[in-house]
């Protein structure tokens, strides 16, 4: 291959990182400076001129996305495929690594995964098991500390309760729960790293083929590794093969799941030796873009250091739109990409990024009704909607008869009069004997342990699933799926449920179909295709909204942006207590996770970024009023643009009370957010009698005016602005 071919378009830094002599290298930049470029180069670099195969590369990144888009830059620097080697994120890698020994790992052939409503369910389970109140053990917590020991690579034997009780029981359910997983076959997340940890840790042999075969190690997103990542990194790594890591610590982002930042430090300490390299021009955004971010993150403590600077165009001023409601700022979001389509945009170069999964739905809905095609990233996706888990847990119990979680799922859906109590005698005697639920119904129902007809409906739900195992077995994959929600019931259940709720469950089912209809397992894994795209459905953050191919619009939270670029950003959502969080607005670690965060959103733009926030939102069916982010506040003004609202009202408003009854109608828009009146929507006010609450709306003028308040004690009013007395607070 043509070297210039490789190296072309690398700075002089760059281009020494690409071409760097083998040895452990650490590249701390800030975002957009090339960093991922860069491990992409390294890995065609690699291959094309230090003869290393393909198949000694591993390569992490963060999202499957990434993972592609990576494979596919390797592949077109190459000009081949590229074959064996392994690239994608760590989740997946160690659930291939799993697959390959699940004999080793103490894992059955078929074990499944489970995603983390699964887990919340298992762990529900554990807690009624154990007659705990759940009040007091919150099943939700109780995941969170699970996961926390797995992150850290600990199991229920290597903790100490350290005379504390209430660490005591949860070191308790955390056994229980492991126990209920071994039980049904399932691993959770966490338990995919930690699993094939001690795969390799406990099996020498087997880590040695790994650390001979994988030469090259090579991480993006260093910074967000949490402490099994990292252990599994090193281990890898050994003595034999030479890793190459990528990050910034302004973009570290999952402190909240465990990641640390001080791998950075460590991995300089654990390999002697190491490179480290800066690259500071940053080639993504504009200067006043970059400027913005650079300002907004100088907020934080205890950074690193770095330096980023552009050559670039000074681009457009930010936009700040503040909307009246959540409503208003998805129609601004819609009129703003209509515009950027007018003048010749793609869709798929316009990015929404929001702090909260629950936003994503207005948007949504907004998008929708504007005909504009868009995927959504990571939430309720496509594989997390009730009626595709349904079909999910169906097909898992087909292909693995002990997975609990599913059973439980769909035993009495759609309703086959399999009683409370049934199910009961089931789980006791499941517990008693340390089986599956599926082999203690086959042996409650043996014994006579069950009423006649629980026992009969019980009897045709397991002669239902072995049915579809038979009948299902050697069809192609969407055959297989297509019986399987039309025998199980589903589809009919579903026509069932009234509206237009019922009807796009059915459309999600059918898409279910599709979806199994354009599925082509993984290179080189042989698992069966029902067993592949079941695991696919677990670790792919479903894309089920607009086709792959079409260009659509992209929405996805902050967290998952990460590593992504879009010449047009939105960040929605910009008010305190939504982002930053209401969780971490008190606290100073978790405040600096929020403003990295806001600096991972600010730097996705590339030419143009709108930041919005709303004076009125709704979310989680509840009003909220908040103040716009202190995130705005911290970029310079000079660098931002207000956007003027569309509500108008009408100017004489507090003047009104001066005597000043002219009714002069002013219906210019108003320019800042603050009303030349002193009151603006939104706004905070006091009131001698109903105390204190917020402007929903200013009509009128002159004596007529009234004002609609929120207040905190009464809930909505209208009152007459003249005779208000409102003193802003
Ligand atoms: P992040 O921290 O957000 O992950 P990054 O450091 O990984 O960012 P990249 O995504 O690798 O940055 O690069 C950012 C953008 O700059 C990409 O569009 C990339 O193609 C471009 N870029 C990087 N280096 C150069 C270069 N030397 N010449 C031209 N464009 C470049
Ligand atoms: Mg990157």
């Amino acid at each position: 291959m043509n070297p210039t071919h490789l190296t072309a378009d690398l700075n002089e830094t760059q281009l020494a990182v690409v071409t760097a002599p083998t040895g452990p290298i650490l590249v701390l930049a800030g975002a957009g400076s090339g960093k991922t470029r860069v491990l992409v180069h390294r890995v065609a670099w690699l291959i094309s001129h230090e003869g290393v195969s393909p198949h000694a590369v591993l390569a992490v990144t963060f999202t499957n996305k990434a993972a592609g888009e990576m494979r596919g830059r390797i592949e077109s620097l190459l000009g081949g495929p590229s074959g064996t080697l392994w690239i994608g994120t760590f989740h997946g890698l160690a659930h291939r690594l799993l697959r390959l020994h699940w004999r080793e790992a103490g894992l059955p052939q078929t074990f499944q995964i489970l995603d983390s409503d699964d887990q919340l369910r298992v762990v529900k389970k554990v807690v009624r098991a154990m007659e705990l109140d759940e009040t007091r053990w919150s099943p939700k917590e109780l995941v969170y500390f699970i996961n926390a020991q797995k992150d850290e690579g600990r199991r229920p034997k290597m903790l100490a309760d350290e005379g504390d009780q209430t660490r005591q029981v949860m070191i308790k359910v955390y056994a229980a729960y492991e126990e209920a997983c071994r039980r049904a076959g399932v691993v959770d997340f966490a338990e995919l790293l930690l699993r094939s940890f001690e795969l390799w840790r406990d099996q020498p042999d087997l880590l040695a083929h790994y650390q001979h075969r994988f030469g090259h190690v090579l991480v993006d997103e260093f910074q967000d590794t949490n402490a099994i990542q990292y252990q599994w990194v090193r281990l890898l790594a050994g003595p034999k093969s030479i890793p190459f890591v990528v990050g910034d610590d302004d973009q570290s982002i999952y402190g909240w799941r465990g990641a640390r930042v001080e791998n950075i430090h460590k991995y300089q300490r654990d390999f002697p030796g190491t490179t480290v390299f800066r690259l500071e021009q940053n080639y993504r955004s504009t200067a006043t873009i970059l400027n913005a971010a650079n300002t907004l993150i100088a907020n934080n403590s205890g950074r690193m250091g770095k330096t980023l600077w552009t050559d670039g165009a000074r681009g457009e001023p930010i936009r700040l739109y503040a909307a009246f409601n959540e409503r208003d700022e998805a129609d601004f979001v819609i009129t703003q990409i209509r515009e950027w389509i007018r003048q010749g945009g793609k869709r798929e170069e316009c990015g929404i990024l929001y702090r909260s999964n629950a936003q994503s739905r207005v948007l949504e809905e907004a998008l929708l009704v504007a005909r504009i095609p868009y995927r959504v990233y990571g939430g309720q996706r496509f594989f997390e909607r009730a009626e595709i888990k349904d079909a999910l847990a169906y097909l898992r119990l087909v292909s693995s008869r002990i997975d609990d979680a599913s059973f439980e799922r769909v035993v009495n859906l759609p309703t086959r009069g399999i009683g409370a109590k049934t199910l009961e005698t089931v789980r006791d005697y499941a517990r008693a004997q340390g089986c599956a639920l599926w082999q203690a119904s086959a042996a409650t129902i043996a014994g006579g342990t069950l009423g006649p007809k629980g026992a009969q409906s019980l009897h045709g739900f397991l002669t239902l699933i072995e049915r579809l195992a038979k009948e299902t077995s050697g069809m192609p994959l969407h055959e297989q799926v297509d019986k399987v929600i039309h025998l199980s019931g589903l589809i009919d259940h579903y026509r069932k449920e009234k509206g237009e709720r019922g009807e796009a469950r059915v459309e999600n089912l059918e898409e279910l179909v599709s979806a199994a209809n354009g599925y082509s397992p993984e290179e080189g894994s042989d698992l069966a295709p029902l067993e592949s795209f079941l695991a696919h459905a677990v670790l792919e953050s479903g894309e089920g909204q607009a086709n792959e191919w079409e260009d659509s619009v992209q929405m996805m939270t902050l967290h998952s942006a990460k590593g992504l670029e879009f010449p047009l950003v939105f960040l929605c959502g910009l008010e305190d207590g939504l982002f930053p969080h209401q969780r971490s607005v008190n606290d100073i670690g978790g405040l600096e996770e929020e403003r990295r965060l806001a600096y991972v959103g600010v730097t996705r733009a590339m030419r143009r970024l709108y930041i919005s926030y709303a004076e009125q939102r709704r979310l989680h069916g509840i009003d909220q009023f908040g103040m716009p982010s202190r995130f705005i506040a911290e970029i310079p003004a000079e660098l931002i643009e207000e956007v003027r609202p569309r509500v108008q009202v009408s100017r004489p408003l507090y003047s009104s009370r001066s005597g000043d009854t002219s009714g002069s109608r002013d219906t210019r828009k108003i320019e800042e957010p603050s009303h030349s009146s002193g009151l603006r929507l939104g706004q905070r006010v006091r009131h001698k009698k109903f105390g204190d609450g917020v402007i929903l709306r200013l009509d009128g003028q002159g004596q007529g005016a009234q004002v609609e308040v929120n207040f905190e004690r009464l809930g909505r009013k209208v009152l007459m602005l003249a005779y208000a007395n409102l003193e802003p607070i």
